[in-house]
């Protein structure tokens, strides 16, 4: 089969892309991967020894408020009612994430209303006297006080980012909300979200199931590179450094490391993710695939657990790290890419709601 176009990837950037342009546009399209499967980092698998479904790149929640893409993607999909809910371990301690008032309660040992936590909160960290935060840490500290960010967020950014939070800019906190009510509801500003009933693998299969469509599999688009180089109109959605060979430098990225265990009891920790604050594990979090599909009547008595572990892989990358550095090359190669006929590029640098 002849194709107008190439796409390196099958993630949801690229099976969408391809859906439409199968579909829409009537064009022949060849997806490769150089993983052995479609999806992307939302690739779901099964577990064969319990049977469950878990998401092999991390628990991915959907997510979104656009109606355009729900309307989009309801003939491929139809999400569940899961709602995401964050718990974190903290000295053998259960405690509700981001931090809120039953956080701030049960850390403090107090019964404060939505009013006196934020009087609280506010005289502990005027005490510290931090006018103008210049990083992470201090503008965490002059927002929640010395002791919820050395018990939540230290250590924990710490592991994740592999980086001393003194050294993060500190307009990172802003992403982190911290709520004077008791809402725990980790999405809350969402109109929709859940898990995909029939999980996300099914999803990728309908969007690339057109017969304008022909995927290669195990296909690394930079060893084939004489071969799909010249001949398509190119959409490329892998890491953007490493189509230019570096040329800029590296761009940071964290990586993950997956380590699965079955257990022998239906549930172990009684929620999906459970994040883990201490340095004494070196984990960041434990998932629990089977809270994901709280609809499906699963019968197991054992249960699969994923502990989460952060490492330095830029072969595989899953976090940017929006350090000064990276965003300079960032610039340098998107300006270069836009020199480049015949090339589309992609590279999502931050969650994107999944579109
Ligand atoms: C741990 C984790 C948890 C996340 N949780 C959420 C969440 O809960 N909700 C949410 O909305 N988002 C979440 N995200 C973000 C989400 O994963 C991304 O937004 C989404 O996967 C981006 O899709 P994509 O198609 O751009 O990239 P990807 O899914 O990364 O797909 C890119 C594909 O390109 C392929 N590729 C790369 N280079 C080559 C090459 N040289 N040759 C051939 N193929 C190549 C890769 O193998 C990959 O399959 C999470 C991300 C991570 C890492």
């Amino acid at each position: 089969m002849k194709f107008d176009f190439l796409i390196v990837g099958s993630g949801f950037y690229g099976s969408v892309l391809a859906e439409r342009i199968s579909n829409i546009l009537q064009k022949k399209v060849l997806v490769i991967d150089k993983r052995p499967h479609i999806g992307g980092n939302c690739f779901s698998d099964f577990c064969k020894e319990t049977e469950i479904e878990y998401h092999k790149y991390g628990t991915h929640i959907f997510h979104t408020s656009n109606k355009k893409v729900m309307d989009y993607l309801s003939p491929f999909m139809k999400l569940n009612n899961y709602r995401h809910q964050v718990l974190t371990k903290h000295k053998n301690q259960v405690y509700q994430m981001p931090i809120n008032l039953e956080t701030i309660n049960s850390f403090f040992k107090k019964n404060f209303s939505p009013l006196e936590a934020k009087e609280f909160i506010k005289k502990i960290s005027e005490k510290e006297n931090i006018f103008e935060a210049k990083n992470f840490e201090e503008k965490a500290i002059s927002i929640i006080g010395r002791k919820l960010y050395s018990a939540f967020i230290k250590n924990y950014t710490l592991k994740q980012w592999g980086v001393n939070p003194k050294k993060l800019p500190a307009s990172t906190f802003n992403r982190l909300p911290v709520r004077f009510n008791y809402n725990e509801d980790y999405f809350n500003h969402c109109n929709w979200q859940g898990i995909p009933e029939n999980g996300y693998t099914e999803i990728f299969k309908k969007l690339l199931s057109s017969k304008k469509i022909k995927i290669l599999l195990n296909c690394d688009f930079f060893k084939n590179f004489e071969i799909f180089k010249p001949k398509y109109a190119t959409i490329y959605t892998g890491p953007i450094d490493k189509f230019f060979n570096y040329k800029f430098g590296r761009l940071g990225w964290r990586s993950l490391k997956f380590k699965h265990l079955v257990k022998n009891t239906p549930d172990y920790q009684g929620t999906a993710v459970m994040n883990y604050a201490d340095l004494n594990y070196k984990y960041t979090r434990i998932h629990e695939p089977i809270h994901l599909h709280p609809e499906r009547k699963i019968n197991s008595e054992s249960s699969l657990i994923i502990e989460e572990y952060p490492v330095i892989n830029n072969n595989e990358p899953y976090y940017p790290i929006n350090d000064i550095q990276s965003k300079l090359a960032l610039k340098k190669y998107k300006d270069l890419s836009k020199k480049i006929s015949n090339v589309f590029f992609w590279r999502s640098t931050s969650r994107l709601c999944l579109l």
